[in-house]
């Protein structure tokens, strides 16, 4: 009744899509040494500095929960990866065009005590471009005195500047307060579909034939173009029918436009990762059979882990591989992709088509896995047998005890377990593995989380 309620309000697409709403979006952006992590720490109210700048050093988390007068956003730190002098110019802009694309509303911070630099410009000509919300940040206003300089950023066109002194913390209650103005209540960009075609996205280093594999699968398919009224459509998605369903696979403009950094080109990447495992929910991870599986394509799969997202592994340019390779690729396997052992694997070459057709039950696989409601009275059942059969080893004359277990979640699979003690890591695995033994969940990730009842 709802959705209909929602189809009549034009709010729901006619294939069953909507929108669930996410918190809004805040990019912070600004060149190097313009105190944009104090300012993050700032924003996020903590004391200490979490976020450090060290050039040339990629920071891991680009993403925070901020909250201000009960109103939450996330902060996207597009700054964390500091380049060198070296193709500066080309990087910032990057950054910008990243914030641009992934933020409702974009931080502008400028260093009030240097004034707009050569570097600043090529920011600042993205900026003006974008409808999106921009606020001016006039940072190292340590005093009064700054404040007059801070006006003169009146002249880069993008509105008022506003003064403010990350180290001091002046100014930057008022920053907030704007900030909390200018952002919409939910978001225009990270909104989460619901419904509709299953959503997927295809990722891999550069060069390990993602584009082909795209160009492949919707040149011999049927490219589906409809725009549906009542919904806005996402221009950097395409709707593709394989295997009889039609499948959305997101931010496919993110693969076919070819961003070639000289620098930061992994941290612009990974940007990019997070923000279309955001929107799908099953990751086709493309690997290069040729090549020796990297630190980067780990480092993907890591992230598609961390997302909580269905994986499916495509080993791709099968048609080149030879004996010795083969070899050796069947032991990287086992070595580099023991965690991820449970993914359903795909030897294709997106050359020839070859095995393209195995793609699509793969994906059924894991997004069936990725859906799966375990009742909670087999939970118990299993739980059971698995004490009874392997019962927790006693610590310092105790032993902790499960006392009831449930499924919380789907989409992954996450369970909690009520126990009289923190189990042990090694225990946890244990149960992590019965739990694959028992029910499979090829293609998902699962969590076994505690809760521990004195
Ligand atoms: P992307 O950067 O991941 O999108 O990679 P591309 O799709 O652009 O492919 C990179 C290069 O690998 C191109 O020259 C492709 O023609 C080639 N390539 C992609 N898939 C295959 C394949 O299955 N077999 C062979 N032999 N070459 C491939």
């Amino acid at each position: 009744d709802e959705d209909l309620a929602l189809l009549e309000a034009g709010q729901i697409g006619e294939d069953g899509t909507y929108f669930l709403p996410a918190l809004p979006v805040l990019a912070i952006v600004g060149r190097p040494n313009v105190g944009k992590s104090q300012l993050v720490n700032r924003i996020l109210g903590r004391r200490e500095a979490v976020v450090q700048d060290t050039p040339g050093v990629t920071r891991d988390r680009v993403s925070y929960k901020a909250e201000w007068n009960d109103k939450r956003f996330t902060l996207v730190d597009t700054g964390g990866w500091e380049p060198d002098a070296k193709g500066i110019n080309a990087s910032v802009a990057a950054q910008a065009e990243v914030a641009i694309d992934l933020a409702d509303a974009v931080l502008f911070v400028v260093d009030v005590t240097v004034g707009i630099t050569a570097t600043d410009e090529h920011v600042v000509k993205m900026l003006r471009g974008t409808d999106r919300p921009v606020i001016v940040v006039a940072n190292k206003s340590d005093d009064d005195r700054r404040d007059l300089d801070a006006y003169e950023l009146w002249n880069l066109g993008l509105g008022e500047p506003h003064p403010v002194s990350a180290l001091h913390g002046r100014g930057v209650a008022d920053l907030l307060d704007l900030i909390v103005k200018t952002l919409p209540d939910t978001s225009a960009v990270a909104k989460q579909e619901v419904g509709g075609p299953r959503r997927v996205a295809i990722l891999g280093r550069p060069n390990v034939g993602k584009s082909s594999l795209l160009n492949k699968a919707a040149g011999e398919e049927r490219v589906v173009v409809n725009e549906l009224s009542g919904t806005t459509r996402d221009p950097v998605d395409e709707q593709v029918e394989l295997g009889g369903r039609v499948w959305r696979f997101v931010d496919t403009a993110g693969i076919r436009k070819r961003v070639h950094l000289q620098q930061g080109a992994d941290f612009y990447a990974s940007l990019r990762t997070t923000a279309a495992l955001e929107k799908a929910e099953v990751a086709v991870v493309v690997l290069d059979v040729t090549e020796p599986i990297s630190v980067q394509d780990l480092r993907i799969i890591d992230l598609v882990l961390e997302s909580g997202r269905a994986l499916v592994l495509a080993y791709n340019k099968w048609d080149l591989l030879d004996d010795d390779r083969r070899r050796y690729l069947e032991r990287e396997i086992e070595q580099d992709l023991a965690h991820v052992a449970w993914a359903p694997r795909v030897n294709i070459s997106a050359r020839t088509g070859r095995h393209l057709e195995k793609l699509v039950p793969a994906l059924e696989t894991a997004l069936d896995s990725w859906d799966t409601r375990i009742p909670t009275g087999k939970v118990n059942a299993f739980i059971a047998e698995l004490v009874q059969e392997h019962p927790h080893p006693v610590r310092g004359g105790k032993q902790p005890r499960i006392l009831f277990g449930t499924q919380a979640s789907s989409q992954p699979p996450t369970f909690v377990l009520f126990t009289t003690g923190f189990l042990d890591p090694q225990y946890r695995r244990f149960i992590t593995r019965r739990l694959r033994e028992v029910w499979g969940f090829a293609g998902t990730p699962i969590n076994v989380n505690m809760r521990v009842r004195e």
